[in-house]
């Protein structure tokens, strides 16, 4: 039987969390967290980097930080996970989607302007399977109508745009360290800053609304409650486990890139035979193997093919019913323009089992079977 994901380990997490608990500090921002911080600002150049629980709450942190309230608008693509639209619907916003590029499954940067209302306050784009999106025409709008960006970002570590790691092109960057993502501590994430005058304020937020961050640095001689806020630092065993991930990142990330490659290799009959779509990574985009998608011709044909892959032993899985089509979505957001390929490109795509360990004999299994399928 081949799961469709293995959470990744690496051999040093135990080690790591034992440390944790002799240093005799298991709640956050001890070492740990700030090796994790140090290391995704030196890997990425962001300005600052601060631990969270999830990628959700990052993106919390980043509503929090935009100020924006009920009322004002903000752009994403439907075809998502929930975090973004509930990051600012919890604010009291509204989200207002947009069609997907079909070729990437990202927002698709020509619609965005059409959308923009006096109430629009920003713009949310999601780099789908660690695949940037045309960030340089979405900061442009943005600059242009005084928008804030913030990347969901997600699937996208140690990924790049132009040379740019994604999560430092926007204003925000989040990061996810959920056991399905890429490097992981089971449920973790990680807020990007770009700002300087932004990281007070977020350690504010980030600390129940209190200004212990610069108490523990001995910037002052007692901490107090400054604003409101909640509790986003991960405990120093998250921050261990993800640390003995994060000095492995790049083997993790090399070994999902070749699985990605085989992939591509082995199935590229199927689709030079016009019978599936493989995914696309434009040219300035290095992705980094988070994600191996096929699509099918249609909904139908794709429910047939996970039935017999799991007849077989193999766990392939679909995701993202289009937001504004989820009960949440038809009541807190709203669709801008033509739902052209959301939803139906969301029903053809299906996820093969792709994590780090995974072997190449059971990639060559897997696309076996998958050919099978198509009776080659
Ligand atoms: C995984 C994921 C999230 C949520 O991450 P959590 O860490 O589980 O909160 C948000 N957006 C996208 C695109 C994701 O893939």
């Amino acid at each position: 039987m081949i799961n469709f994901n293995v959470p990744p380990f690496t051999g040093k997490e135990m080690e790591y969390m034992r440390q944790a608990v002799e240093n005799q500090k298991i709640c956050g921002d001890g070492a740990f967290t700030k090796k994790c911080s140090e290391w995704i600002e030196s890997r990425t150049g962001t300005k600052k980097c601060l631990l969270t629980t999830s990628c959700t709450h990052a993106t919390e942190l980043a509503a929090l930080l935009t100020g924006v309230g009920p009322g004002d608008e903000v752009i994403m693509p439907s075809f998502n996970f929930v975090s973004a639209a509930d990051a600012f619907v919890l604010r009291g916003a509204v989200p207002v989607f947009v069609d997907i590029r079909p070729d990437t499954m990202n927002i698709d940067e020509k619609l965005i302007e059409d959308a923009i209302t006096e109430k629009t306050k920003g713009i949310v784009p999601v780099h789908y399977a660690g695949v940037g999106c045309e960030m340089d025409e979405i900061m442009d709008i943005a600059k242009r109508h005084g928008l804030f960006v913030v990347e969901d970002a997600a699937q996208g570590i140690l990924a790049e745009y132009k040379g740019r790691a994604l999560g430092t092109i926007g204003d925000f960057g989040c990061f996810s360290f959920h056991e399905t993502k890429n490097v992981s501590s089971g449920e973790g994430g990680a807020l990007l800053l770009a700002h300087e005058e932004d990281i007070e304020n977020a350690e504010i937020f980030r600390e129940k609304g209190t200004d212990r961050s610069k108490y523990y640095r001995g910037q002052v001689d007692k901490y107090r409650w400054q604003n409101y806020g909640s509790s986003y630092l991960p405990s120093e065993l998250n921050a261990a486990y993800l640390y003995a991930q994060l000095e492995l990142a790049d083997q993790i990330t090399a070994a999902r890139l070749a699985v990605w490659e085989q992939y591509r290799e082995e199935l590229s009959c199927l689709q030079e035979a016009g019978i599936v779509e493989l995914p696309y990574v434009p040219e300035h985009c290095k992705q980094n193997g988070h994600m191996f998608y096929v699509k099918t011709k249609d909904m139908a044909e794709r429910t047939a093919l996970i039935d017999f892959l799991k007849k077989n032993g193999i766990l392939a899985v679909f995701h993202y019913v289009p937001l504004h089509s989820a009960p949440a979505g038809l009541k807190y957001g709203r669709f801008h323009g033509e739902d052209r390929y959301t939803t139906k490109e969301s029903e053809r795509l299906l996820r093969l089992p792709l994590y780090y360990g995974l072997t190449r004999d059971q990639v060559s299994e897997i696309c076996g079977r998958v050919k099978e399928f198509y009776g080659r």
